[in-house]
């Protein structure tokens, strides 16, 4: 899955990626991906939909 990365100023692969839980207000729980640039390794962050993260998930599984 792509990402922004701010240092190389465009979208990036993100690279070991692994999704992460946050918190958001009230009972909403929010997934995000967080991984490094393949370039420059500036670590990326990007937030995931309930489906995104279901397909990152799956993808994951896969890889490993
Ligand atoms: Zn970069």
């Amino acid at each position: 899955m792509q990402g922004y990365c701010v240092k190389c100023k465009k979208k990036q692969e993100i690279q070991n990626g692994k999704i992460v839980s946050m918190k958001g207000k009230g009972k909403v729980k929010r997934q995000a991906l967080t991984g490094n640039c393949p370039k420059c390794s500036t670590k990326m962050f990007r937030i995931l939909g309930k489906e995104q993260a279901e397909e990152m998930a799956r993808e994951l599984k896969k890889a490993a």
